[in-house]
């Protein structure tokens, strides 16, 4: 059983965006720490502005950028919901597991731990999100519809997420931006355990997608939780397939993994000896 790490760029992310990820793994030095090997490439996906995560996040419909991230090992869960002005909500999920007595944190709350943990300000828009909002609005003004809920119905994804196995052990770590449009104070899958995002001794799984579906869903767990009853590819296939909105999953477990989505979604893999 080697050690290994498969990253995902998103449902909905081109396929051609895999060797961006490869390059990612590629650089990834190999640490005896299973939740480091699933935060550090979240961390490198975070900085990097093609996705939407950290920097070049989606803003909310007033324009504000809020974003979500969790990480999840053995029975440890961590997660920040709406954070905002923060460079990796990654580490930020992290501190809540490792350093808080809790096990998510959310707006404000979770902006003020950030900065008690030593993390700056930081502003993640980038004019590629911001063009997107200037466009969305463009075209909710110009239909004549004021209402914009009415279009909060065409989402979008770019979630970035790992999953790890290092000797025998399993983590998972997920970040995002949100699915484009959204309200301000809109959580979806990610930050939720079970339903983005879950860990444990027979695997790790990570979803990406449309949230509120994928929570409804309670779609991890439910993968995790039939690991072993059929071949980890026959379960994921299953699952996904039942969606009629986007959706994604990586998942290892102890000898199989998998990326599937019914979208396109980049992915890279990578055994370390
Ligand atoms: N699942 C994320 C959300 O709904 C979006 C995504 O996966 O791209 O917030």
């Amino acid at each position: 059983m080697a050690n290994a790490v498969l990253v995902h760029g998103g449902a909905g992310s081109p396929n051609s965006m895999s060797s961006v990820l490869d390059d990612i793994l590629k650089n990834l030095k190999f640490e005896n720490n299973v939740l480091n090997m699933a935060i550090s490439p979240v961390m490198s996906m975070e900085d990097n502005p093609l996705f939407n995560a950290g920097t070049g996040s989606v803003p909310r419909i007033d324009g504000s950028i809020q974003m979500d991230a969790a990480v999840m090992s053995g029975k440890e869960f961590g997660s920040v919901i709406c954070i905002e002005n923060v460079k990796n909500p990654v580490l930020v999920a992290r501190d809540v597991m490792v350093k808080s007595p809790h096990i998510m944190l959310s707006g404000d709350g979770a902006t003020q731990f950030a900065r008690e943990m030593g993390y700056g300000y930081y502003n993640p828009a980038t004019e590629r999100s911001m063009e997107r909002l200037k466009k969305f609005n463009e075209e909710t003004t110009k239909n004549g519809m004021p209402d914009k809920f009415k279009f909060l119905e065409k989402k979008s994804g770019d979630t970035v997420g790992s999953v790890s196995r290092i000797n025998g052990k399993f983590a998972a770590a997920v970040s995002t931006g949100g699915a484009f449009p959204m309200l301000r104070g809109r959580v979806g899958d990610s930050p939720i355990i079970g339903a983005g995002i879950y860990a444990g001794e027979k695997g790790a799984v990570v979803a990406t997608g449309i949230g509120e579906e994928i929570a409804r869903n309670l779609l991890s767990y439910r993968i995790y939780s039939q690991i072993g009853e059929a071949s980890l590819g026959n379960i994921v296939k299953k699952e996904v397939d039942s969606f009629t909105v986007s959706c994604g999953i990586i998942a290892i477990t102890e000898n199989e993994y998998i990326s599937y989505s019914n979208t396109s979604m980049a992915y890279a893999y990578r055994e370390f000896q």
